[in-house]
């Protein structure tokens, strides 16, 4: 097949906070560079016009980016300085922060908030909003953004060094074959290629097993956020108090909880994080979502209420531990990507861009020097331990560890955690952790007959006013795919799905997906087959990482396709 293939300096794969952010300042320092040279006062040569390219798998930049959010601002302060007068879509600023323990009935107001979760000082934001805008501001500096571009493989050399990234095709049907609309992805060559793809990218995940980068480096560990807005009748909730939850509905070997923001307008922004580490085959992080509402406080907060919009996605909570190599030829790795997250203070905006703008001056450095080797770019490793963002996360490095051994142990250990700056010893070292879907259990070991929903959620109805089902939920998210193309979820041994995981997992796609993308059907006298209905896919990545098989592989649909999380 004929390809075309188009020469850029540097693309950056996704148009997430980290990469928009390292966009934006790589055009700064090159224009700025240029000038200097042009007007004496900086030596060197000029760089000329440097092609910097953003492609992104949505149908506009933000569309496919979810957070809570609450942003400390320090990254973007440090992008653009004046960002509150230049018009940054912040909702409000956290006036409030509450910290509560849910017990079934109660809500336990606790006398202080706990450090990492204080929050004066920062903004309630839609990052989907603050997405749109940051990418306005690289179009503004000259950086060509391509949405509906999905990056769907990286493109190498014969050693091994990346040179660019391919795109997806469009118009191809569920067959495989081309439609009349078919136009094949264009091969984007570049000196430089950054993936900020977001958590588990699928293009990082496979960079990181071919060339090592995980070596020596703890397995990734993540939890899965599930969050709806609502609409409320009156001011009961104020804009700017931050709550977060412990407790309720998580049984103590879960890690969880919720959180509950006050947006502009009436607007709550609520949902819960379930720790992708979970040990109980049954657990469906959508339904303990379902399950956090009703709780009395929360029920009684949303009682007259109407959900607009859902969203979920997946969180890395590895911390530094985790972190892999940054580096590699012709590539370099930012953001959720890198797993730059902190997992304690639920924050991850401010790494990510701190982590995009660093990138941008590794890359600078090595435009200036024609050096687009390992050897050149580690300078950005070398600049991340530098900066802020390895001492944030090194203090906190040690903080999931605690929770392996329940809540209790966990909040100990995080309270030690941040007296002794991430210290741990014993058994609250996160050595030798586990990855996610290796923490899972067979349904023998719960005593579980089958895959009964009912065991473990036996007491929550859907009501389609203060709780919905999946289905429901998805329709709130605006999730849309071309349905006459592949499916974009790759399961890559599906008799294992009607015998092994029947058995011993009970088949738990069905339930750790948040968007009812797996269903097994009847299919005639035989076992029951398992059916995607992947034009369902809100692109959270669930499925890739607890996979109990590791058989789910998770790729780029058609460019365009997913979810529309706007004011998410
Ligand atoms: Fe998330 Fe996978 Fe379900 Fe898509 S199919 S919504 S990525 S779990």
């Amino acid at each position: 097949m004929e390809r075309e293939s188009l020469e850029m300096d540097v693309v950056f794969v996704g148009a997430g906070p980290a990469n928009l952010s390292g966009a934006l300042h790589l055009a700064r320092l090159v224009a700025d560079h240029n000038d200097g040279v042009a007007n004496g006062k900086r030596a060197g040569k000029p760089l000329g016009e440097i092609q910097i390219a953003v492609i992104e798998k949505g149908a506009s930049v933000g569309a496919h980016i979810l957070s809570g959010a609450v942003m400390d601002p320090r990254g973007l302060a440090e992008l653009i300085p004046d960002f509150v007068d230049r018009g940054a879509p912040l909702e409000t600023p956290v006036k409030q922060d509450h910290f509560l323990y849910l017990t079934k009935k109660r809500a336990i107001r606790a006398p202080i908030t706990p450090p990492p979760l204080k929050n004066h000082g920062y903004y309630i934001v839609s990052l989907n909003r603050l997405t749109a805008w940051l990418g306005e501001q690289c179009e503004a500096a000259g950086v060509n953004i391509f949405p509906e571009f999905p990056g769907a493989e990286m493109l190498y050399d014969e050693r091994d060094c990346v040179v660019g990234v391919r795109t997806g095709d469009k118009g191809i049907d569920a067959e495989g074959n081309p439609k009349d609309n078919f136009e094949p992805g264009v091969d984007l060559r570049a000196k430089v290629t950054v993936l900020g793809e977001g958590v588990r990218g699928s293009l990082t995940k496979k960079l990181i097993q071919r060339l090592g980068l995980d070596k020596g480096r703890e397995p990734q560990i993540y939890s899965l956020g599930v969050k709806e807005l609502w609409e409320l009748p009156d001011d009961r909730y104020p804009a700017g108090r931050v709550t977060h939850t412990l407790g309720f509905p998580s049984d103590q070997w879960t890690y969880g909880g919720g959180w509950i923001y006050g947006m502009q307008n009436r607007i709550l922004n609520l949902g819960y994080v379930t720790g992708l580490d979970y040990r109980d085959p049954l657990i469906d992080p959508h339904a303990e979502f379902q399950r956090f509402k009703t709780h009395p406080f929360v029920a009684k907060l949303l009682s007259g209420g109407k959900m607009i919009r859902y969203g979920a996605k997946a969180i890395a909570t590895g911390g530094l531990h985790a972190v892999p190599q940054l580096y590699a030829d012709g590539v370099l790795l930012v953001g959720d990507s890198a797993g730059f997250l902190n997992g304690a203070r639920l924050k991850g905006i401010h790494t990510a861009i701190k982590s995009g703008m660093l990138a941008a001056e590794a890359i600078f450095d090595a435009l200036v020097a024609h050096d687009f080797s390992a050897g050149k770019l580690q300078s950005y490793e070398q600049r991340v331990k530098e900066s802020w963002i390895t001492p944030e996360l090194r203090r906190y490095r040690n903080f999931h560890a605690g929770f392996r051994h329940g809540r209790w142990l966990g909040m100990v250990n995080a309270g030690l955690q941040y007296i002794t700056g991430g210290r741990a010893w014993g058994i609250f070292d996160r050595d030798h952790q586990e990855a996610g879907h290796e923490a899972v259990q067979k349904l023998s070991v719960y005593g579980y007959q089958g895959d009964d929903f009912a065991q473990r959620y036996k007491d929550l109805r859907f009501d389609g006013a203060l709780t919905f089902n999946k289905v429901t939920d998805v329709y709130h998210a605006a999730v849309a795919h071309d349905e006459d193309q592949p499916a974009h979820l790759h399961v890559l041994d599906k008799n294992i799905c009607a015998t092994r995981c029947a058995e011993e997992y009970g088949n738990p796609c069905q339930r750790f997906c948040p968007a009812a993308v797996y269903e097994m059907v009847a299919d005639g006298d035989g076992p029951r087959r398992l059916q995607i209905n992947f034009s369902n896919c809100v692109h959270c990545k669930t499925c890739d990482i607890m996979d109990p098989y590791q058989i789910i592989n998770w790729v780029t649909p058609e460019g365009g396709g997913g979810p529309d999380y706007k004011g998410m």
